[in-house]
């Protein structure tokens, strides 16, 4: 349907069981969900469709193995099943990555491993071989036999023979598995095309924004026009990511869930790291004891990323400090390897929608979602359910779970489950699909 057909319908019937605010992964794919499950939902986004932090990942669907130093171990069970999934339903859109990752000590991140979990704060430095070797059997558990290759350690002799440009100074290498979104941004339109094609009443609108909201009733901005529409949904989904309390202030509702931190990436066309990645990502403690990556996309290199405290979430951009920070980081892998801007393509930030937290560092907060209900009040007789954290890979057990509770709040059933079911192209997509293991639960 025509954007301005959809508009005047609205306008017709303003009538919305569900309405989402936001068109990220997050609330693209409870839109998806709710429309399986015949509930009558709108979707509106500010600006265009995955244009805010879904554009700005690293585009890799993982079950978080540094996760695990901080306990989150239901977590990292989950995403690993999600990113296994995204192997199988979206196999046009996501291909195995295989990992590089140097140890530069046998020993050392024993201490701070063993401090997380007693829940002891401390903060992390490297991580040795050996706390590398027991995450991994973990990870390797979690992920189910057969989804992707296990890991293997190599000896520094192997690894200097067969990696040329490695860092001598490493003890070892690991290499293990997850996954590469190729085009995170083609996955969000196909699925909200799948939930357009899935139910009549499932409809989506960019450009969109949330205006002011009293009583029943929400009135949004048609960005394109200036022109307002009021809509009256039974429940509101905040799917606003990092703009989630800002979303909550213009409906008149106060709250305080959000403490993003802003990741930066270059992409630079650099030929010869290319070659030296040999299709790996690498994936390293740097020198101030922060994960760093870097991996080809198509016949550039994706370097990232930092991760400060960042408040606006309309302003987020990669500053000097930080290309600085990223470029030099990739010579603690190459130390020889000549790299500077005028090899940078481009460069992209976006804002972690992460819970407000008092870690000591801001790796140290948790990547888990959550779904926060504030109940109707305020003036308005609506809950408003907020999407606090979520990863790109776990989009899908994440809207799963709020649909679940999307469908008590109006009395509904499930009928339709998103497990095993394909997103866009990947219902017709050629390539060999990964196995995934047998059972695996949610
Ligand atoms: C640097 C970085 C690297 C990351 N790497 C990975 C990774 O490799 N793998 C992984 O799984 N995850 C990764 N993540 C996490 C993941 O990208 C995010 O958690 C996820 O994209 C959040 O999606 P979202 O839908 O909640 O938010 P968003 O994608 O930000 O969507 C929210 C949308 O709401 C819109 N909006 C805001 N206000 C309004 C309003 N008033 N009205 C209407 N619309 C509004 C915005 O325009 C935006 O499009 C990374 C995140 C960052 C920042």
């Amino acid at each position: 349907m025509l954007r301005t057909d959809l508009l005047e319908q609205l306008r017709k019937n303003p009538a919305v069981s569900v309405l989402i605010i936001g068109g990220g992964i997050n609330g693209i794919g409870v839109l998806r969900d709710l429309a399986l499950q015949g509930v009558n939902a709108l979707l509106v986004e500010k600006s265009d469709f995955c244009a805010g932090t879904s554009a700005a990942s690293g585009r890799v669907a993982h079950g978080g193995i540094r996760y695990l130093e901080n306990g989150e171990f239901r977590l990292v069970r989950e995403a690993l099943h999600e990113r296994n999934r995204l192997l199988v339903n979206a196999p046009h859109c996501v291909e195995p990555l295989p990992i590089t990752m140097p140890a530069y000590s046998w020993m050392k991140g024993f201490f701070h491993a063993a401090s997380q979990f007693l829940r002891l704060k401390s903060r992390p430095g490297d991580r040795g071989a050996v706390v590398l070797k027991i995450g991994m059997a973990l990870y390797d558990a979690y992920s189910g036999k057969g989804a992707l290759p296990l890991h293997r350690f190599v000896s520094r002799k192997q690894a200097l023979a067969e990696r040329p440009g490695l860092n001598p100074k490493i003890k070892c290498i690991a290499v293990y598995y997850d996954a590469k979104i190729l085009y995170p941004e083609r996955l969000c339109l196909e699925l909200i095309l799948d939930a357009e094609r899935s139910s009549p009443g499932a409809r989506a609108l960019n450009y969109v924004s949330v205006a002011s909201a009293h009583g029943d009733t929400v009135t949004l901005r048609d960005e394109l026009t200036g022109a307002t529409i009021d809509v009256q949904p039974k429940i509101v989904v905040n799917a606003t990511g990092a703009w989630i309390d800002l979303a909550n202030s213009a409906m008149h509702r106060e709250s305080h869930l959000i403490g993003g931190t802003k990741g930066s990436h270059l992409v630079v066309d650099h030929p010869e790291l290319h070659k030296l990645c040999q299709g790996h990502m690498l994936f390293y403690v740097n020198t101030d004891a922060r994960i760093c990556i870097f991996y080809p996309l198509g016949h550039r290199v994706l370097i990232g990323t930092t991760d400060i405290p960042a408040d606006d979430p309309d302003s987020a951009i990669c500053t000097e400090d930080e290309t600085d920070y990223l470029l030099k980081s990739v010579q603690h892998v190459f130390p020889d390897l000549q790299l500077d801007r005028s090899q940078i393509v481009y460069t992209f930030s976006g804002i972690r929608p992460l819970p407000r937290s008092d870690a000591l560092t801001t790796g140290q907060i948790s990547r888990d979602h959550s779904d926060t209900i504030l109940p109707p009040g305020d003036g308005l007789n609506f809950a408003i359910h907020n999407l606090v954290g979520g990863k790109w890979t776990t989009y899908r057990a994440f809207a799963e779970q709020v649909t679940d509770r999307l469908l008590g709040e109006l009395g509904q059933q499930r009928v339709a489950d998103t497990r095993s079911l394909p997103v866009g192209g990947g219902a017709t997509s050629r390539r060999p699909r990964a196995p995934v293991r047998r059972g695996s639960s949610r």
